[in-house]
């Protein structure tokens, strides 16, 4: 279950007449709709950044777990993955998705390509944007908001209970030698036998 607490507040839209910038509703800390949209707003800039910047945001780089890839590539290819799925079940906002922000047709344009109102298409539009938002941060292993956790590679499942009581990772060995407190020295030096 993902902590919303931690991803709201900074993200809220302070002029919200929902949540009133706190970015939490009143049921038991369920996001706001401001912040779904909002993260939908950000996972959408960052995947078109990537389509249309290409080189610098898409460089080969080796990740966490030492593999090589391109990581905004597959920013982009998740970024479609998780919203075709999220979508699955709804057939306008699909469409809309794909006329509107994949294909990247105006509204009028999306509206004649659907055959839909105008009243409709926005109405899908917000729709879709939480939909998607939600479905960004609650992806598992790696969601794709955060943005700068996903390409860090965190992985955002939540630890097994032990795993949880380690408090500190121990320094790496060749490490450990230059920062470890030294044992205090003798200040006697060692007696020989008689
Ligand atoms: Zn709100």
């Amino acid at each position: 279950m993902l902590d919303w607490s931690r991803l709201t507040l900074a993200i809220a839209n302070p002029t919200c007449a929902t949540c009133a910038g706190s970015g939490t509703r009143r049921a038991a800390g369920d996001p706001c709709s401001c912040v779904l949209r909002a993260i939908f707003r950000i996972v959408h800039g960052r995947a078109r950044a990537i389509a249309y910047e290409g080189g610098r945001l898409n460089a080969p780089r080796c990740s966490p777990s030492h593999s090589y890839g391109r990581p905004g590539e597959e920013f982009r290819a998740d970024f479609q993955l998780v919203s075709t799925r999220a979508l699955a079940d709804h057939p306008l906002e699909a469409a809309v998705f794909q006329r509107h922000y994949i294909d990247g047709h105006e509204w009028r344009e999306s509206c004649r390509l659907i055959r839909c109102a105008k009243g409709e298409f926005f109405h899908a539009v917000y729709r879709l944007q939480q939909l998607l938002g939600r479905a960004f941060a609650e992806t598992l292993p790696y969601a794709l908001y955060p943005v700068a956790e996903y390409f860090a590679g965190v992985v955002t499942v939540a630890p097994k209970p032990a795993a949880a009581q380690i408090l500190r990772m121990p320094w790496p060995r060749h490490i450990a030698r230059y920062i470890a407190p030294r044992a205090p020295a003798a200040l006697i030096p060692p007696l020989k036998a008689a």
